[in-house]
């Protein structure tokens, strides 16, 4: 029996784009590797553009406030002292934030929102190759690990909603090294003994890495630390727990933020990943799409992740339901999808760039804080940009980095 549409992986992106369809009256299969829900180096600080994005899926206000824990603005610290905050368009009120998720809710409760759409979602079924037959013809998915019924299926589409190593891209041939190769992020929770009212997420930047940490639901917050290639000896002399303890040992309180969590109790294994980027040279093709990070992540510093997993369901959503209800070609539905994602994220992707050439020159970085630090019209937008609130265009305009790097 060939299946209409297979998505393989469910994490945020691959349950949003089962329920889309399910819920347009397609046959969908997800196909999940992990048995059950369990902690992975990803993301949790978003902006409200997420949680936007989280009510058009279906997510009502009253569980959106049990996963999803406000936060004022992120505060970026550099290694010389220098800090500015960006709100992501708050003004205060906190009618709008941007939150710190608990991702051990949102993931298991996406893939719930999938299966209750109708979607038929196999946990514990890892794919282990995707192969096209013949054009026009099903692709054959193979499959392994416990609850995996047959060692092959079928399926008419597929769709890559396997992270960053997807296994979709790689078996298309269109998956490439990351840009930045050598980076390696651990990331966990610990502890908040002082989790009440809102506070901060603050960004520190340190020598060739830096390290977030994000209040989030349940009394926690989350550390997440993206270090660089000259961090490689220390990692393997210090082994991960060691040296993330003694990274955020080093974080100092401040007026606003005491830091008591620094001692919390750990909630969570310090997961990792290593490289962190994914590159694809094309996001779709003749009855195939990637979605999410499968379909190419830079680096969590900008922290569009889960914003741009939940938007590209949606894109290919479209372009899937066009293309089963024969209304697009495969080549055009593919086309479609691609043009979708380049106009939504084509000028970001520069934008984070960008920042990433910032961030691998200390001094450019210390001299482009500065002038955020005391400079509010530059500061907005970058904030809004960054939170993709405005279009990421205005964050490339040559007026806009006049008012920023002018001296
Ligand atoms: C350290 C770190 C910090 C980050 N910080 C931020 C941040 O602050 N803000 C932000 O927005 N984003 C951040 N991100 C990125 C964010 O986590 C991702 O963009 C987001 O999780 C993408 O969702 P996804 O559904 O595409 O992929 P994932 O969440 O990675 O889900 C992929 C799913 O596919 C499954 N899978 C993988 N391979 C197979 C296979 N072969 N067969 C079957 N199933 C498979 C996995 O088990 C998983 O469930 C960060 C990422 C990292 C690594």
């Amino acid at each position: 029996m060939t299946i209409d549409v297979a998505i393989v992986g469910g994490g945020p992106a691959g349950a949003a784009l089962a329920t889309y369809l399910a819920r347009g009256g397609r046959e969908v299969v997800v196909l999940e590797r992990a048995p059950e829900y369990r902690w992975r180096a990803g993301g949790v600080f978003t902006s409200p553009a997420t949680v936007a994005a989280l009510r058009r899926l279906g997510l009502a206000d009253d569980v959106l406030g049990t996963i999803a824990r406000p936060v004022p603005a992120m505060r970026v610290e550099t290694p010389r002292g220098v800090t500015f905050r960006l709100t992501y368009g708050d003004d205060g009120s906190l009618a709008a934030p941007a939150v710190g998720l608990d991702r051990a809710i949102l993931d298991p409760m996406l893939l719930e929102l999938a299966s209750e759409a109708g979607a038929d979602v196999r946990r514990g079924v890892t794919v282990t190759r995707v192969v096209p037959t013949a054009a026009g013809r099903p692709f054959e998915i193979g499959l392994s690990g416990p609850a995996a019924d047959g060692r092959t299926e079928l399926a008419r589409v597929v769709v890559g909603a396997d992270g960053i190593r997807s296994q979709v891209a790689q078996s298309l041939g269109v998956a490439r090294p990351a840009r930045f190769i050598a980076r390696t992020a651990l990331t966990y929770h610990l502890a908040d003994p002082a989790p009440d009212g809102p506070r901060d997420a603050r960004m520190r930047i340190l020598q060739d890495g830096y390290v977030g940490v994000a209040p989030v639901p349940r009394g926690r917050v989350n550390v997440g630390i993206v270090l660089g290639r000259t961090w490689r000896s220390a990692l393997h002399a210090e082994g991960a727990a060691e040296l993330v303890a003694r990274i955020v040992r080093a974080i100092p309180a401040t007026r606003d933020d005491p830091a008591t969590w620094r001692t919390g109790e750990l909630c969570d294994a310090v997961v990792g990943a290593a490289p962190v980027g994914h590159r694809v040279t094309r996001r779709a093709g003749p009855d195939w799409f990637l979605v999410g990070d499968a379909a190419g992540f830079l680096d969590p510093f900008t922290g569009e992740g889960i914003h741009r997993a939940l938007v590209s369901a949606e894109l290919a959503a479209d372009a899937v339901d066009g293309l089963l209800a024969g209304r697009r070609s495969a080549a055009r539905a593919a086309q479609a999808y691609e043009d979708a994602m380049r106009a939504r994220f084509r000028a970001k992707d520069w934008v984070s760039l960008l920042v990433q050439a910032f961030l691998g020159r200390p001094a450019l970085f210390e001299y482009a804080a500065r002038r955020l630090a005391v400079r509010p019209g530059p500061r907005e937008t970058m904030g809004l940009v960054m939170g993709d609130l405005i279009r990421a265009e205005r964050g490339l305009d040559p007026r806009f980095l006049a008012a920023l790097l002018a001296p």
